[in-house]
């Protein structure tokens, strides 16, 4: 810009330096030859009067030397036929003819001639002035006077040296206070890009400073309402990107957003935790990161299909289902991974409750309708075994109505239908009950079943749900424990929790059952379990009751020994 403001300077000073210069030389050249001119008439005038005065042609010729020499003149006269009679610088008889100059020729013509041209004798430039002695003799004689116009070419030369002191003068001082200009003009479109420099390299922080009322002025205005205007959108942005990460982040499925090359673009926690990404994995190939023969092959179809596609996967001890939806309106696909190992085990539990029950209703039924058949064909008429058949019958009615019951007690405590009935209770009073129920069973097989528990001691819990988990626990300790046992029923408040302990003396469960003892259907000994009445349910509807109410159920147990079930609920009032 400053260099630009420079040459445009330099420029209009050459140009009008030079008009000034031509113009100025032409003026010095026709004032120059003026003055010549009027110094030659002058001289002229003087020889005129000379030769007026008649003196012979030696003493002409050397005051004519005499003369030309004083004023640098040369003067020569010009006889009617064009000899020289004198002249001032030269010897007359060399000199040739002089009536063919044009000044002698319009002198004689006109009266007086003059001329410029150069001149072999002197080698210069000269003016000559010619005049007729006198006037209308045109065959009389012509005195010339002539000077060489070397000051001409002088004075023009000054003129121009002159013009290159004041170029020079002017054009310093006058770039200097251009540049200072130039500067000051600059200065806020220089800080102005500095700014929009700024801002393309991402400061929107940066501002122009505001000059008043001009053209700058308002330029700066704008760029600094555009970075205002930036900056805020890239606050709003940066807000957006931030919820949309928080909520990616917080998924719990994993979540991979992928170019039309199948690049990652990005992805979130849960999906670098679940699909084993390394961190940095941004602008990684998906088939290169996610370790599996077929992500390549996947991550094509969906691209090139442009439909959702779903598959399956294992990852390590995980089993993932990936969900493949290309963008529409745009290249790529989002992957979004889910864990569904949970989902799985679930459903493999259902399957497998699902068989158990088939199962464990099969067995029972098929004896009935044996019993059945048999008894129809007659069968009934057999009077030694149809009773004992009517027995079995029944004993296996029994056995499907206590399995119904047990089920359906089960699927109303998971479905979330069994209401909790919280009230004051004694711990003493129920554990007494329920050992009144039992004694009959207990003293069959000869066992002793004993109630330790502090006396007058309450606590808030749904009486009738403590009662049917212990009821579970105590017919079990009963089942399993040999003729002879004991059976012992405690209760005790602790700190934070109430404690119901049912503890035998039986046969106690292998410590590798221990684990599994409270899942449905499962029996340390099936067909001691089924032989004794056990359904597989009752420890399953113990655990469910417990956590019901926000307590648990464990158990402390050796083989041969004899196991301790213990309860525990939260202690309120
Ligand atoms: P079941 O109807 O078979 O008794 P449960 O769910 O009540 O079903 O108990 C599951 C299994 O736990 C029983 O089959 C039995 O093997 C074992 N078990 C439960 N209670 C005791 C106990 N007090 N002593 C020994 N084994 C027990």
């Amino acid at each position: 810009m400053v260099r630009r403001f420079l040459l445009a300077y330099l420029a209009l000073l050459v140009v009008a330096l030079a008009v000034f210069g031509v113009l100025a030389a032409r003026a010095t050249r026709s004032r120059v030859l003026s003055e010549i001119s009027g110094r030659l008439q002058a001289e002229v005038a003087l020889v005129a009067a000379l030769v007026r005065s008649g003196p012979a042609p030696a003493p002409l010729q050397a005051m004519l030397r005499e003369m030309g020499r004083e004023a640098d003149v040369r003067l020569t006269v010009i006889g009617p036929d064009g000899t020289v009679a004198a002249d001032s610088h030269a010897d007359p008889s060399y000199m040739e003819n002089h009536n063919a100059r044009p000044e002698v020729r319009a002198a004689r013509e006109e009266g007086r001639g003059t001329n410029v041209r150069y001149s072999d004798t002197v080698r210069h430039d000269m003016m000559y002035l010619a005049v007729l002695l006198e006037a209308g003799r045109k065959d009389g004689v012509v005195i010339r006077a002539a000077l060489p116009l070397t000051r001409i070419r002088e004075e023009v030369d000054a003129l121009y040296a002159g013009i290159a002191a004041a170029f020079g003068a002017v054009g310093l001082g006058g770039g200097l206070v251009m540049i200072l200009l130039a500067r000051w003009v600059t200065g806020p479109l220089r800080a102005i890009r500095s700014v929009a420099q700024a801002i393309v390299q991402g400061d929107y922080t940066r501002r122009a400073p505001l000059t008043e009322g001009d053209e700058v002025g308002s330029v700066s205005g704008a760029i600094n309402q555009m970075a205002e205007e930036l900056e805020r959108r890239l606050e709003r942005l940066k807000a957006e990107g931030a919820k949309l990460e928080a909520a990616l982040s917080s998924l719990t499925d994993g979540v991979l957003a992928l170019d039309g090359a199948g690049r990652i673009v990005h992805y979130n926690a849960a999906a670098a935790s679940l699909l084993s990404l390394a961190p940095g994995s941004e602008r990684l190939l998906v088939w290169e990161v996610v370790r599996h023969p077929r992500m390549e092959t996947w991550t094509a179809e969906a691209l090139k299909k442009g439909a959702p596609v779903r598959h399956a996967l294992e990852m390590g001890t995980h089993d993932l289902v990936l969900n493949f939806s290309p963008l529409q309106g745009s290249e790529g696909c989002v992957v979004v991974a889910r864990d569904v190992t949970e989902e799985k085990r679930y459903e493999n539990l259902r399957k497998e409750f699902v068989a158990n029950v088939s199962h464990e209703l099969r067995t029972p039924l098929s004896v009935i309708r044996g019993y059945v058949e048999t008894l129809r064909d007659e069968g009934w008429k057999d009077g030694e075994n149809a009773p004992k058949f009517l027995e079995a019958i029944d004993k296996n009615v029994e056995r499907l109505s206590l399995l119904v019951g047990d089920l359906l007690e089960l699927s109303r405590l998971e479905s979330g239908s069994q209401i909790v009935h919280p009230r004051k209770m004694d711990l003493r009073e129920i554990l007494e009950r329920v050992a009144e129920d039992f004694r009959v069973l207990a003293s069959k097989k000869r066992q002793s079943l004993g109630v330790e528990a502090p006396a007058s001691v309450s606590c808030v819990l749904d009486p009738d749900l403590v009662e049917r988990a212990l009821r579970n626990l105590v017919d079990n300790a009963i089942k399993y424990t040999p003729e002879g046992g004991t059976i012992t029923l405690r209760s005790a408040l602790e700190e934070e929790t109430v404690l119901f302990t049912v503890a035998d003396t039986g046969i106690g469960i292998p410590e590798s059952d221990l684990p599994r003892i409270f899942e449905r259907f499962y029996r340390v000994d099936k067909s001691r379990s089924r032989e004794l009445g056990g359904t597989g349910l009752g420890l399953a509807i113990v655990k469910h009751v417990a956590q019901l109410m926000g307590g648990t159920v464990t158990v402390q147990s050796q083989a041969g020994k004899g196991s301790v079930f213990r309860l525990r609920f939260p202690r309120v009032g």
